[in-house]
């Protein structure tokens, strides 16, 4: 078991001032550097000759050396781009400057980022969605749409037996009970929190195999049901299920067919989901960073065994996580 100490929830705002504050004074030193070496070539203001500062080349050079590394942890690591149903596209958006512009999909506020100095708009596309041309509306001095296409993805069938009858014709009780959580879970996935860097490449939460896929078109009983909305790991009961990037619980819960349940907000509308858990080792406002365990693998809810069932959601979307995920795995 990996033993990762939890980031105290006071040090985490200091880290980042510290972090914004030394970027902030490397930007002033080197616009003085910038200064300083321009200097060095020989000019003439108001009819006197400025000398040559020999030093001054050199001294561009070195800065601009040192400003490659800097400008390199500005750029942020972005999910992989897959502009079809269930997928993320990442559109480069027209505006300049350092103010975040707004953007919007589907009537809903979607996550903006930079990299690199550009911004972009990075959009969860429902299953549901349409193949064809979509736009996303950008707010800047004026409003503007910018389109993108989405393609056409099939995915998989899928047919469970589930032995427990009710898990797939609940009751009345067990509906109201389900209407209830559902507002609960929306709610958690509609969570937006306002932060400029987002970390959006992720770590498997659980050591397993995927056993089933994101999209599945699923039948239970032989009875058509939603497509499968996350990604299944498969392990054993009492696996320790780690958070897969920096980020904040925004909820717990039981529910009637998820069970335990753990939400985790990345920032921007980027909320993940860990479901069937058997503990729950976190609680609501608990900060997490990468790797941190946030309990174990269970199977709690409507399961044919036990495993993790894992949603990654923008936009209060659920896409596909394996476009976090590393390509070798
Ligand atoms: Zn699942």
């Amino acid at each position: 078991m990996i033993d990762i100490p939890i980031l105290n929830q006071n040090i985490l705002p200091v880290v980042h001032i510290a972090a914004s504050l030394a970027r902030r004074l490397f930007l002033s030193i080197f616009k003085q550097a910038q200064l300083f070496c321009q200097q060095g070539k020989p000019t003439q203001v108001d009819g006197r000759i400025f000398l040559r500062n020999r030093y001054g080349n050199s001294l561009w050079a070195f800065f601009w050396l040192t400003l490659i590394p800097v400008s390199a942890t500005n750029s942020i690591e972005l999910p992989r781009a897959s502009s079809v149903p269930g997928g993320v596209a990442v559109i480069e958006l027209p505006a300049t400057g350092k103010q975040r512009p707004e953007a919007w999909y589907r009537d809903r506020k979607v996550m903006v980022v930079n990299n690199a100095d550009h911004w972009y708009a990075v959009i969860g596309i429902p299953l549901s969605a349409k193949p064809g041309k979509h736009a996303v509306t950008v707010k800047g001095a004026t409003k503007k749409k910018i389109a993108f296409p989405v393609s056409e993805k099939k995915y998989r069938e899928q047919h469970l037996t589930i032995k427990n009858k009710r898990m797939v014709n609940p009751n009345a009780d067990d509906l109201k009970r389900i209407r209830r959580e559902k507002k609960e879970i929306v709610d958690a996935f509609n969570h937006w929190r306002d932060i400029q860097q987002i970390d959006a490449r992720f770590i498997l939460p659980v050591d397993g195999p995927m056993s089933s896929p994101f999209g599945l078109r699923r039948f239970f009983n032989q009875q058509p049901r939603r497509p499968h909305s996350g990604l299944d790991i498969a392990a054993p009961k009492g696996s320790p299920v780690h958070a897969p990037a920096i980020g904040i619980v925004i909820a717990t819960g039981n529910y009637f067919f998820n069970g335990n349940t753990v939400f985790i907000d990345h920032g921007q509308g980027l909320i993940t989901m860990y479901c069937h858990m058997d503990h729950i080792d976190v609680n609501k406002g608990d900060v997490l960073a990468e790797g941190q365990m946030i309990g174990t693998v269970g199977m709690t809810g409507r399961v044919t065994g036990a495993h993790l069932h894992w949603s990654v959601s923008l936009n209060n979307t659920r896409v596909d996580p394996e476009l976090f995920l590393p390509v070798s795995k």
